[in-house]
C-alpha cells in the first residue's frame, strides 16, 4: 500500500473520561466490505489505555449512581433525539463498515432507538416491592440498585443496535460503562459515543476501547469491572462467560446460532419464499436469526425449493449503499472464504447445489460478495448442516413429518430461533411447545423480540442466567436490596 494511501486513512479514537484519545497502540487496517479498499486505521488499545477508561468509569460510578434516575432518563431523551438527527449520517456509516444495505441498516437503526426507548422506562422498571406488616410493625421492600461499572463487547453484524442493546440500560439504571466493539466495525461505536457526549452524558459514564482478545481480557480480569455484556460467537461467548465468571463478575454471554424454519405442506407458497429469503439471505446471512436451515416436511420440499431458487435468481446484489441492492457483501475476505469452503463442503457432503452463488458475477469481482446459494438433500447430521455458516447459504433438508423436523431442530447444539410456516393453528401450536429454540416465528422469518422482550437464546447460543433486553437486562444491570423496618412507638 502506497504512503499516500495510509495517509488517508480515517483515525478511530478512543473515549475516555468524556473526551476522545488516540489510542499509543498498534493499528490495524480497516477494510470496505464492499470494495475491499481500506479506509480506516484501527487501533488496539494499550493496558495503560484500557486501565485509564476503566479507572474513568470507576471514579465516575459514585456520583452517577446518586443521580436520580428521571435526570439519567433525560440524557437518554436528548440522545435519541440527536441519534435521530443524525440518521441518515448514521446509516451511511453502518452500510460503509458492515455492508449492509441502506434498508437493512435503516432497520437496525429504528431497532436501535427502541432500545434507548425502553431503557427511558427506568423510573418505573427500577420499582422493588413492598409489603407492609411483613411481622407485627414490621414493613418490608425492596429496592434496585445499579452494580458498578460494566463492560459490553459487541459483534460485527450490527454495529449500531447491539451496543444499544446494552449500554442505554445499564446507564439509566446508575452503572457506568466501557463498550469495547467489534474490531471490524468500531466507527459506529465512536459516533455512539461522540453523540452520548453531546447530549450532556457526564465523563467517565460511557468509555470506548479498541482491539480484540487481548483489550477483552484485560477487562474480564480488572477487579473494577463488575458485569460483562458479551455477543458474539459461541466459542468466544463460553471463553468470556467462564473467564468473567472466574474473575467474580456477572455475565450474560450470547452466542452464534443455526436457525431452522419449518415449512408444512399447507403453508402459503408466496409468503414463506418471501420471509424465508429475507430470513436466509437478509443482511447476507449474517444475522444471529438468520435462518441456515429450511426444512421441508413432505410434498412441499420440491415446489419450495424451486421458489427459493427462483427468488435467489432476481436478487440483486451489490454494494449496500446502491438504492437497488437487496443483499450486500459478508464482513471480510476472511469470511468469504469460510463461505465457500461450507459450500464446497456441502457437496463433498452429497448436497445437491440447487443454486450456486460463486457463479454469479458479483461473486468474483472486488469486495466480499457471496451470491444467494441453495443447498438441497442436505444430511441433518452433516457440518453444513449443524455448524454455523453466517453467510447467504441455505440448506434444504427434507423431513416427511413435523415430528422429524421437530428431532432435527433438537439435535442442534444451538437454541437461538425456530419458524414454522403454516395454516394449522394445531400444528403451529405443536411447534411452538415443543421446539428446542428460545425465539420462535409463526410465520415470521426473523423473530427478533422487540426491546421491551428479552432475547432469549437456549443451549450454545446462551450462556449466563439473565438474558439481553426486556426486563432480565433491568435485573442484570441492577441488584437488589431488601430493607426489613421496624421503628419503635
Ligand atoms: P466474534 O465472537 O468473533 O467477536 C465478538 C467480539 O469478541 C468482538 O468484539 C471481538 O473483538 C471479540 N473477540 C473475538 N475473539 C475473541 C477472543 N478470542 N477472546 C476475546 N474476545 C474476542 O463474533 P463476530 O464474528 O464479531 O460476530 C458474529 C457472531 O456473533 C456469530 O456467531 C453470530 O451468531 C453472533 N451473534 C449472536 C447474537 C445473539 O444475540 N446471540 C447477535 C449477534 C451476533
Amino acid at each position: 500500500m502506497s504512503t499516500s494511501a495510509i495517509i488517508e486513512l480515517k483515525s478511530c479514537p478512543l473515549y475516555i473520561d468524556g473526551k476522545p484519545v488516540l489510542s499509543r497502540g498498534p493499528k490495524d487496517i480497516q477494510y470496505n466490505p464492499a470494495t475491499g479498499e481500506a479506509v480506516a486505521e484501527i487501533p488496539r488499545t494499550t493496558p495503560e489505555e484500557i486501565s485509564a477508561a476503566v479507572e474513568a468509569a470507576h471514579k465516575a460510578f459514585f456520583a452517577w449512581s446518586k443521580t436520580p434516575v428521571i435526570q439519567r432518563c433525560k440524557v437518554l431523551f436528548k440522545y435519541r433525539e440527536l441519534l435521530e438527527a443524525h440518521a441518515a449520517e448514521l446509516i451511511g456509516l453502518i452500510t460503509e463498515e458492515n455492508g449492509k444495505t441502506i434498508d437493512e441498516a435503516r432497520g437496525s437503526f429504528q431497532r436501535g432507538i427502541e432500545n434507548i426507548e425502553f431503557a427511558c422506562g427506568a423510573p418505573t422498571l427500577m420499582m422493588g416491592d413492598t409489603v407492609e406488616q411483613v411481622g407485627t410493625g414490621v414493613d418490608g421492600w425492596s429496592t434496585r440498585n445499579p452494580i458498578g461499572v460494566c463492560v459490553g463487547i459487541t459483534p460485527f453484524n450490527f454495529p449500531f443496535m447491539v451496543p444499544l442493546w446494552m449500554f442505554p440500560m445499564a446507564i439509566a439504571c446508575g452503572n457506568t460503562f466501557v463498550l469495547k466493539p467489534s474490531d471490524k466495525v468500531p466507527r459506529t461505536a465512536v459516533r455512539l459515543v461522540e453523540l452520548m457526549v453531546e447530549a450532556g452524558l457526564p465523563a467517565g459514564v460511557l468509555n470506548l476501547v479498541h482491539g480484540a482478545k487481548s483489550t477483552v481480557d484485560a477487562l474480564l480480569t480488572d477487579p473494577r469491572v463488575k458485569a460483562v455484556s458479551f455477543v458474539g460467537s459461541s466459542g468466544v461467548a463460553r471463553y468470556i462467560y467462564q473467564t468473567a465468571a472466574n474473575n467474580g463478575k456477572r455475565v450474560q454471554a450470547l452466542g452464534g446460532a443455526k436457525n431452522h424454519s419449518v415449512v408444512l405442506p399447507d403453508a402459503d407458497m408466496k409468503s414463506t419464499v418471501s420471509a424465508v429469503m429475507g430470513s436466509g439471505f437478509g443482511c447476507a446471512g449474517e444475522r444471529c436469526l438468520a435462518t441456515s436451515v429450511v426444512i421441508a416436511v413432505g410434498e412441499v420440499a420440491d415446489p419450495l425449493v424451486k421458489e427459493l431458487v427462483r427468488a435467489a435468481d432476481n436478487l440483486t446484489v451489490g454494494a449496500g449503499c446502491e438504492a437497488k441492492t437487496q443483499m450486500g457483501p459478508v464482513i471480510s475476505d476472511e469470511a468469504r472464504k469460510r463461505i465457500l469452503s461450507y459450500i464446497e463442503l456441502g457437496e463433498k457432503e452429497g448436497a445437491k447445489l440447487a443454486r450456486d452463488g460463486r457463479n454469479d458475477a458479483v461473486s468474483k469481482g472486488a469486495g466480499y460478495f457471496v451470491g444467494p446459494t441453495i443447498l438441497d438433500h442436505v444430511n441433518p447430521n452433516s457440518r453444513v448442516a449443524k455448524e454455523e455458516i453466517f453467510g447467504p447459504v441455505l440448506s434444504v433438508i427434507r423431513v416427511k413429518n413435523i415430528k422429524e423436523a421437530l428431532a432435527v431442530i433438537d439435535n442442534s447444539e444451538y437454541g437461538n430461533a425456530a419458524s414454522v410456516f403454516t395454516r394449522s393453528g394445531g400444528a403451529a401450536r405443536e411447534f411452538t411447545q415443543n421446539v428446542g429454540a428460545g425465539m420462535v416465528g409463526i410465520n415470521v422469518g426473523v423473530p427478533a423480540p422487540v426491546a421491551f422482550f428479552s432475547f432469549t437464546g437456549w443451549k450454545n447460543s446462551f450462556f449466563g442466567d439473565l438474558h439481553a433486553l426486556g426486563k432480565d437486562s433491568v435485573h442484570f444491570y441492577t441488584e437488589q436490596r431488601v430493607v426489613t423496618c421496624r421503628w419503635p412507638d
